[in-house]
This record gives structure tokens, C-alpha cells and sequence, in this order.
């Protein structure tokens, strides 16, 4: 994924829950993505669970016909698998979904093309807004407590944290892997200092390039 792309995504899906977390004066610790979802249902998206062929291993679908936006999720699997796919469509609808492309649809194995991946990165920054990852960051919250928190998968949040080192702090590949591992795995006195000087330096990055980011 190129970097201006990445940079491109992260500042469509700011907007979003910017709008949201001050719009209605919410704390980071309150924020969660359900306000999202209810933000876009009253713009009329609609969202429903749908029980897809079992065969073709659906389990989530996104399409815009005679200009009503739908988005629906096979509600066989279990709760975070639901939410997950739900803001992943999301994803799909924000960047992907107009009235003249084709329906979308997910299948149980995920795939790595580009599109999957965009609305991956969607996802994540819905769950997670960078305000509330940079405070909890600070914060000194457990990099589990914040996966828990937000409901964003560990997996999810390394890869965050790797792509925001890469696109914001603009370190190499090997340093935003090794970084991400650090926050990931180091022991509690270790963790807080790292937290606190990559939350810091992600903040000051992002105000200097982005004039929608102020904290
Ligand atoms: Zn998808």
C-alpha cells in the first residue's frame, strides 16, 4: 500500500469519527463504534443481517441500488466477528460503494486485495480513532485493555501501530516492526515509556500534517 494512500484513508476516516467525538463532546474513554453506525443509519444506510447460502461462505455484503446503501452481515458467527465484518463493510461503502459498482461481498476467508485491504484499514480506524489511541497510548493502558476496550483485534492494532510508524513517523519497515513488537510485548515499566514516546511523537506528527487533527 502505497503511503499516500494510507495517509488518504486515515484522513477520510478522521473526519468521521472527529465529527462524531466532537460533535456530541465525547471523552475518548466513552467513544465507541456503535455511535458510527447509528451516525450512518441516520444518514440512511441500512443495516440488517441477512442468512447467506451457507455454500457460498458470505458472511457480510455491502451494495447501493436506486440510492439506498445496504449493508448486511450473516449472523451465524459470533458477536466481535459480527461487528468486525459490519465495520468492515463500512469500509467498503465509505471508499468503495456508489450507486453504479457492483455489490460486494465477503467471503469467511479473507483476501488481500486491494480493496480488502483499504476497507481493513477502515476497520481498524473506526474502532480505534487515532484520539483514542494516542490517549489510552499516554495513558498508559495495556495494549491488551485497548484491544479489549475498542474491540479491535490484536492482530488489527499491530498492524496499526506498524502503518502509522511507517506513514507518520516515517521510520523503515524493520523499525515500525520492531516498534509495534515492543508496545506489544514489553513489561509494564518498559510499555509506559514506549506508549507515552511513540503516542507523543504520532500526535506531534499528525498535527504537523494534518490541520484536521488537533489534540
Ligand atoms: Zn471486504
Amino acid at each position: 500500500m502505497k503511503k499516500s494512500r494510507y495517509n488518504q484513508i486515515a484522513n477520510r476516516t478522521r473526519q468521521i469519527t472527529d465529527k462524531i467525538l466532537w460533535k456530541y463532546n465525547i471523552g475518548w474513554q466513552d467513544y465507541q463504534v456503535q455511535l458510527i453506525i447509528d451516525d450512518f443509519k441516520k444518514q440512511g444506510v441500512l443495516f440488517g443481517t441477512y442468512n447467506f447460502d451457507k455454500g457460498l461462505g458470505v458472511i457480510g455484503s455491502t451494495f447501493c441500488h436506486a440510492g439506498r446503501a445496504k449493508i448486511y452481515v450473516e449472523p451465524m458467527y459470533y458477536e466481535p466477528r459480527q461487528n468486525f465484518t459490519t465495520v468492515h463493510e463500512l469500509g467498503h461503502y465509505i471508499l468503495h460503494v456508489n450507486e453504479n459498482t457492483e455489490d460486494i461481498f465477503d467471503g469467511i476467508k479473507p483476501m488481500n486485495s486491494t480493496t480488502e485491504i483499504e476497507a481493513n484499514i477502515v476497520a481498524s480506524r473506526l474502532l480505534l480513532p487515532d484520539r483514542c489511541l494516542i490517549n489510552a497510548l499516554k495513558s498508559d493502558w495495556s495494549y491488551l485493555t485497548i484491544c479489549k476496550t475498542f474491540g479491535i483485534s490484536q492482530s488489527a492494532l499491530f498492524h496499526r501501530l506498524e502503518m502509522d510508524s511507517l506513514v507518520y513517523l516515517r521510520t523503515s519497515k524493520r523499525t515500525a516492526e520492531q516498534g509495534a513488537n515492543n508496545l506489544r510485548r514489553r513489561t509494564r515499566d518498559a510499555y509506559r515509556k514506549t506508549a507515552y514516546d511513540f503516542a507523543n511523537n504520532l500526535s506531534r506528527r499528525m498535527i504537523e500534517v494534518n490541520s484536521l487533527c488537533t489534540y
